[in-house]
């Protein structure tokens, strides 16, 4: 069985196989809805960070709040796609990390979101921190403990 007692998370920075911003798709605030749906189809990826031209950090937008935008009263407005922009339908209310905190701060946030951002002083994107990473540090504790 797995023994969690000695296994603290508190110790561990969050930088450690945090992925840089650099390598971390995103869109921007001004960006149309279009453009937004074409990154996440083409990374695969369900939700990406927003940013403002400064990399600050200012929310995060998935596939269903693209197609919810879409969404009139009687039909899917393509429309939509040109006409509104990543500011007007993305999350803003996303618990985010701070690049000092350890993996205990993010497990918390990996409860509800599937990846957590991490953010300098002046809440400029530095990376996220993936359920992926999470669930790799169990496994090696894990398989550490059986041999
Ligand atoms: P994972 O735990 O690897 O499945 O990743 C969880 C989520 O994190 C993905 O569904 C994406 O929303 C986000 N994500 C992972 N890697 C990246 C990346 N390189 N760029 C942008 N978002 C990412």
């Amino acid at each position: 069985m797995l023994d969690l007692s000695s296994f603290d998370l508190s110790t561990i920075p969050v930088t450690e196989d945090m992925i840089d911003a650099e390598k971390v798709a995103h869109v921007q605030l001004k960006n149309p809805l279009e453009h937004a749906l074409l990154v996440l189809t083409k990374t695969g990826y369900n939700a990406v960070p927003v940013l403002d031209l400064d990399g600050k950090f200012c929310g995060i937008i998935s596939k269903s709040d693209i197609v919810e935008a879409m969404f009139g009263i009687e039909k899917i407005e393509v429309e939509q796609l040109y006409s509104k922009t990543v500011e007007d339908v993305m999350n803003v209310d996303i618990p985010t990390v701070h690049v000092s905190d350890s993996l205990e701060n993010v497990l918390h946030v990996l409860i509800d979101y599937s990846f957590a951002c991490v953010l300098d002083d002046r809440e400029r994107m530095v990376g996220i921190y993936t359920r992926r990473e999470m669930l790799k540090q169990l496994r090696n504790e894990y398989y550490q403990q059986r041999s």
